[in-house]
Order: structure tokens, then sequence, then C-alpha cells
């Protein structure tokens, strides 16, 4: 942790792991730093960057004072809640690709909240892969990206949650999700004692990217042409289809339903608990791309769990192309 500390603070790139995916880092307030990032994830300049903070007390220095954001720092930092605020002349325009406003939060993982303490002000942090392909979650992904190039690492093992942030914008009149994930809506309601957006009011998803340019349709794709199916059921009874052709599966329990000789199952999780496939989910996307096959399936989960609607934005988007 100290040399990726020494690292950064040196104007150069480190990865750390954080509890949603593992973090490509640099000085947040450097725009040289920040320009590099942008390079080596070869990351369009109008998608910004998520500025990450130890602690409550750092927010006034980089956006405007916000009620709303400090009850929720509050209650959910250090964690995986992004909220999006105006911000202050700190924060380059590079990192918020021109908009008046940044992205923030504070990271849970113990090594990455190690380097914020030694480096002692923000640092950038956006996923460690290639610009709209999955998101690593182990060391190993980060390597595969990034090849030669790959900065210094710190292996903190797999990411907790597997899934990134939720964002939430605070920066309009009604508090909007921008990207759902592990912090649902109804616990940030229930913690603000209000309701929010689950989207931009009135706006399509088109608008949504460009409220969030991050958020493209496209985005957390891997590289082999993905079929979404909206159920299991649905994926079970197309089966025929899928000869020579990978599945994955949310759990074994309908795994001997797939009777068709020659399709290649991988599982989700063993329980299909939504934790367990968020935690899971990037990891089995890469192996299944890498079995180099000329599609894979998936299907929409269904329930009422808090995780579910993160988890099928990201096999929405994955399906994508
Ligand atoms: P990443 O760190 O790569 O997981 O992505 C960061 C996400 O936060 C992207 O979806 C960005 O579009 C979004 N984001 C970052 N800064 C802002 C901002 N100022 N306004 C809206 N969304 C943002
Ligand atoms: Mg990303």
């Amino acid at each position: 942790m100290e040399d990726c500390s020494s690292v950064i603070l040196s104007g150069e790139l480190a990865v750390l792991p954080t509890e949603t995916v593992y973090g490509l880092c640099a000085l947040a307030c450097d725009p040289l730093a920040i320009s590099k990032i942008f390079k080596l994830k070869g990351r369009p300049s109008s998608n910004p960057l998520i500025a990450h903070i130890l602690n409550l007390s750092w927010l006034n220095a980089i956006s405007e004072p916000s009620p709303v954001a400090f009850k929720l720092g509050e209650f959910f930092w250090p964690g995986p809640l992004t909220i999006v605020l105006p911000k202050k002349n700190l924060i380059p325009l590079n990192l918020s690709a021109g908009l008046p406003t940044v992205a923030i939060r504070s990271p849970a993982h113990h090594a990455f909240r190690k380097v914020l303490e030694l480096v002692n002000q923000p640092i950038a942090a956006p996923s460690a892969n290639l610009s709209n392909r999955v998101s690593p979650t182990t060391m190993e992904h980060v390597i595969q990206n990034f090849g030669k190039h790959c900065p210094p690492i710190y292996d903190g093992g797999p990411c907790e949650h597997g899934l990134e942030s939720t964002v939430l914008d605070l920066s309009e009149r009604h508090p909007c999700i921008l990207r759902p994930g592990p912090i649902s809506l109804p616990e940030i309601e229930n913690a603000l004692g209000m309701k929010i957006l689950d989207q931009p009011i009135k706006h399509s998803l088109d608008k949504i990217s460009q409220k969030s340019p991050g958020n493209s349709k496209i985005h957390y794709a891997p590289q082999t042409p993905v079929r979404l199916f909206k159920s299991l059921t649905h994926m079970i009874d197309q089966q025929e289809t899928m000869i020579n052709q990978v599945v994955l599966l949310p759990s074994l329990e309908k795994s001997n339903e797939f009777t068709v000789h020659g399709i290649t199952t991988l599982l989700l999780s063993k329980d299909g608990n939504p934790r367990s496939i968020a935690k899971n989910l990037y990891h089995v996307l890469q192996k299944a791309d890498q079995l180099g096959k000329e599609k894979m399936n998936i299907c929409l989960l269904s329930g009422t769990e808090a995780l579910i609607p993160a988890i099928n934005d990201r096999l929405v988007r994955a399906s994508n192309k």
C-alpha cells in the first residue's frame, strides 16, 4: 500500500481494490494524472470519473455543501454509494468531463482507505478495465486488461460486492438514481425519509446517457455476443438453439433441465443468492468470454431482493452490442 501511495503521489497510476470492483487510481486534483487514466483505459473524455474521499470531512473541499449528501454519507459511507453534486474548482474539468458536477464516494476497502490516508487527498478511480469491457473483480482480470502496460497493483483478492457503486444525482431538485448498484433505491429512501426517482424525470435511456455519460447502453459488455432471455424458463425452453454455445445459470437448481447435448453451462452461484450472483457475475462473464463460443446465453433474474435491479441492469448492458 505504501508503494501504491508513493506511485500515486508522484502523479502516476496504480490499481487498488475497492469493495465494488478494482479501481485505476490517480490524484483527483491533478489534471495530468487524470489524463493518464483516460489514455490507459481508452475512455472517452466525455465520461467523467468518481472522486474517492476518506470521509465526510473531505466533502466540502470538492463539492458545494449539501445537507442531503451529508445525511447519506453518514448513513452509507464508507460504502458503495456515489453521489453527484455541484463541483468546486479543486476538481479539474477533465475529471468531470466538462460537467459542472462531480461524482463522489468514500470506499470501504481497507487497502484503498489506507492509501487515501497516506496520500491525504481525493483519488479518482474508475474501474481498472479497458473502456466498455467487463469490470475487473480480481487482480488477474486487471492484468488481462492492461497486459504489459499494467500499473502497480495491490492484490486484495476478489471484491466483496462485484458490482459498481450505485450512482445518485443530488445536483437537481429531485434526487435520482443514475446507475443502480449494491445500495438499493428503497434503502436510500428509508435513509432520507423521502421518495427518490429511479431515473431522471421524463427522460429516455439516451437522456440518462447525457446526464451520466458512462451509462451508455453498451457499457459492461463481454466480447462474445450475449443473448438475453426474460426468464430461466424461456432459456430452458430454447435450449435446442444453444448447441456449441455457453449458458450462464443463476443457480444449480435447474441445471439438470439442460438436457441437449453440446451446451456448456457455467454457474453464477450455487444457491441463487443475489449477493453471490453479483459477486461472481463479472468473473463468470470473463470466463464465458474466454471459451470463445459464438454466443453466451443468460436470463434476467426475478424476485424482490434489493440487488436484483442492479444485476439485471448489468445483464441488459452486457447484451447490448
Ligand atoms: P466507473 O467509475 O467507471 O464505474 O463509472 C463512473 C460512473 O459515474 C459513470 O457511469 C459516470 O458516467 C458516472 N459519473 C461520474 N461523474 C458524474 C457526474 N459528474 N455526473 C453524472 N454521472 C457521473
Ligand atoms: Mg467502469
